[in-house]
């Protein structure tokens, strides 16, 4: 799959496939993550999900979360914003980091990170890969900057 979003219907199947429940706060939180097409806090997407469902609380939100990454459909970062944010875009990829502002945007380049890979598994440790994380100034806080 290239885009790597998830229709509704696709979340139907694979909860139901996986024994879970379909409930409209799983199916909410889902097409939150996927129309921001971005990263999001919990916090972000629990006010979002809690302005159409006005019964669902903030653990509940979070549990959906945990359970979206669990399926594999839906990433936590922690970028060093201060806030763990969730990425509907679950194959690997870069972010960039604006430090003044905390924007996070996709940056979708090749990286070869054998060397890197190398001086890990030197070490002992076994690594599942590397993606990175560029700091700095963001276009519109650049340009607020003047
Ligand atoms: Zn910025
Ligand atoms: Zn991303």
């Amino acid at each position: 799959m290239t885009d790597a979003l998830l229709t509704t219907d696709d979340l139907v199947a694979l909860l139901r496939h996986r024994g879970r429940r379909v409930t409209s706060q799983r199916l909410a939180v889902l097409r939150e993550l996927r129309d921001r097409r971005g990263h999001a806090s919990a916090p972000e997407i629990f006010a979002s999900v809690r302005a159409r469902l006005p019964g669902t609380s903030s653990p509940t939100v979070y549990a959906v979360l945990e359970l979206l990454c669990e399926l594999g459909l839906a990433r936590k970062l922690e970028l060093g914003v201060g806030v763990a944010l969730y990425d509907a875009r679950t194959e690997p990829h870069h972010h960039s980091v604006c430090r003044r502002c905390g924007d996070v945007a996709d940056l979708d380049a090749e990286l070869d990170p054998a060397r890197l890979l190398t001086r890990a598994r030197e070490g002992g440790f076994r690594p599942d890969g590397a993606e990175l994380v560029v700091t700095g100034i963001c276009a519109g806080c650049a340009g607020a900057a003047g």
